[in-house]
C-alpha cells in the first residue's frame, strides 16, 4: 500500500489535498473501470469544487493502446487526475500526459512525428511528410 500522496495544489489557488493513488487503482481492479472513474469524478467536485467528465486521450486519435484517460478540469495543462495506460492512477495535466505519451510511442515504434502537419511516419511512408524533411 503507497501512502497518500500530498500535493500543495497549483489549481485555481485552492488549498492542498490528498490523493491516493493506489486507492484509485485498488477501485479499478475490484470494481472496474468505470466505478474508479466516477470516483474520480467526486475527488474533483470535492477537492476543485466543479463537475468535470472523464476525457480520453489516443494517440493517432485510435485507440490501440496507446491512450490514456483524465478527469477534464479545463485547460490543457491544468491539474487533474489521469489514468494512465499502465494502470496507473496520478495527478497531472493532459498535456503533459500527452507529451510524455508521445515520446514514448516514438521509442517504441521507431515512428517520427512530422513538425508540420504532427503526423506519425517511419521509412516507408516518409515521403508523405516531404514538407517536414
Ligand atoms: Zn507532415
Amino acid at each position: 500500500m503507497q501512502p497518500a500522496t500530498i500535493h500543495p495544489s497549483t489549481h485555481h489557488g485552492r488549498t492542498a489535498y490528498t490523493f491516493n493513488a493506489q486507492a484509485f487503482a485498488n477501485i479499478e481492479t475490484s470494481q472496474g473501470f468505470d466505478e474508479a472513474a466516477r470516483v474520480a469524478r467526486l475527488w474533483v467536485r470535492h477537492y476543485f469544487g466543479f463537475e468535470a467528465g472523464i476525457e480520453h486521450c489516443a494517440i493517432h486519435g485510435e485507440y490501440t493502446g496507446w491512450e490514456f484517460s483524465y478527469v477534464n478540469t479545463g485547460d490543457t495543462y491544468d491539474e487533474t487526475i489521469v489514468r494512465r495506460r499502465n494502470g496507473d492512477w496520478v495527478i497531472s495535466s493532459w498535456g503533459d500526459e500527452y507529451e510524455a505519451l508521445e515520446m514514448k510511442y516514438a521509442e517504441e515504434t521507431g515512428q517520427h512525428q512530422c513538425n508540420y502537419c504532427g503526423g506519425w511516419y517511419n521509412e516507408e511512408t516518409a515521403n508523405y511528410h516531404d514538407h517536414a524533411l
